[in-house]
């Protein structure tokens, strides 16, 4: 009985050294230590030996037994081995193929130009505020001398979140913000995104951009304002820009101007995109109403400033030869590529 026992850990042992395959290696177990294999047979056996020899044969039994298992799971071992590098062999890797380059995005048109505006701005000295575009009806309209039931709120719908929270309509509110958290002299621009209830077409979005200016301290004159304007849009638009102002209405600013540019594509001459006037409408500006820096706790008496309002779409729609507001909304790869 001995013997069998070790011819059957020899023959195991040299079967498994032959397997190639899972699936060889599971016939082998089943031959050796399956219900109905060589083992289980001898063991049938110890039967008929005596009671001195039973433990002895059966210890040895457990040790086939635990050898074959061992013998089993190396083969098993082996194998994946075996298997990880012939995959190896044939998947390798070709590390003098050309790689995949990978796709790097670029600033959007908008915040190219916006960046450009604000370098300008604070190489001039101007720092920038930001604020809720969220905001409360009291800091884009009432502050800004437009009561409620004011005309000029219609020309500025926008939408309500409820009686006293709006999306806001101006990037003016963070005028009013700073203003009551910072006396003179004050010198900021508040860049931002604004909310209008317009019907989209090709020059008019319910979003678009603003960067306001505001400078408030003693003895700020409307010549500051120009000369500030001036040195902007020659920065922007080129040495030869010249502007334009027209008198205008606007509750916050007294008196209130709109500022035309010289026409970008024509220089002046008169073409199709400046409807032949050779001039640009692109800001609006004015001095600061006496009774807005009241609001603010700013004495009127001793202080003055003025703030501008320029529109960011309609500069890089200018700067880039965009004739559709809404391609800057669209986020289509293929036009934001162009640029
Ligand atoms: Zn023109």
């Amino acid at each position: 009985m001995r013997e069998q026992l070790m011819k059957i850990r020899q023959d195991a042992s040299s079967a498994l050294a032959k397997a190639d395959s899972v699936a060889a290696i599971e016939d082998i177990r089943i031959q050796f230590l399956g219900k109905k294999g060589d083992l289980t047979a001898v063991l049938r056996g110890m039967g008929g030996l005596s009671a001195e020899e039973r433990p002895l044969i059966g210890q040895l039994a457990n040790e086939v037994r635990a050898f074959i298992e061992e013998e089993i799971e190396k083969a098993n071992e082996i194998l994946k081995a075996k298997e990880g590098l012939a995959r190896l062999a044939t998947e390798g890797l070709d590390v003098t193929m050309p790689g995949k380059p990978n796709v790097i995005g670029h600033k959007h048109p908008l915040t190219m130009v916006l960046d450009e505006m604000k370098s300008i701005f604070i190489g001039m000295g101007y720092e920038i505020a930001e604020g809720p575009e969220v905001e409360l009806d009291y800091y884009n309209f009432e502050a800004l001398n437009m009561p409620k039931h004011h005309p000029a709120r219609d020309t500025q719908d926008t939408f309500y979140i409820d009686e006293t929270v709006i999306l806001r309509t101006q990037t003016s509110s963070v005028q009013i913000r700073t203003m009551e958290n910072q006396q003179p002299p004050i010198k900021i621009i508040c860049p931002g995104r604004i909310y209008r209830s317009d019907e989209i077409d090709a020059t008019h979005s319910p979003i678009f951009h603003q960067l306001e200016g505001l400078v408030v301290d003693k003895g700020v004159t409307m010549g500051d304002l120009i000369g500030t304007l001036k040195l902007f849009v020659k920065n922007i638009f080129g040495e030869n820009t010249n502007i334009r102002l027209r008198p205008h209405h606007f509750p916050y600013t007294e008196p209130s101007a709109e500022v035309d540019v010289t026409c970008w594509v024509c220089g002046g001459a008169g073409c199709r995109v400046c409807k032949q006037e050779g001039w640009i409408e692109i800001l609006g500006c004015g001095m600061v109403h006496p009774k807005v820096l009241e609001n603010c706790g700013i004495d009127s008496e001793i202080y003055s400033g003025f703030a501008f309002g320029i529109g960011v779409d309609r500069t890089a729609m200018g700067r880039f030869g965009i004739d559709d507001i809404r391609l800057l909304f669209e986020n289509d790869i293929r036009f934001l590529n162009q640029f």
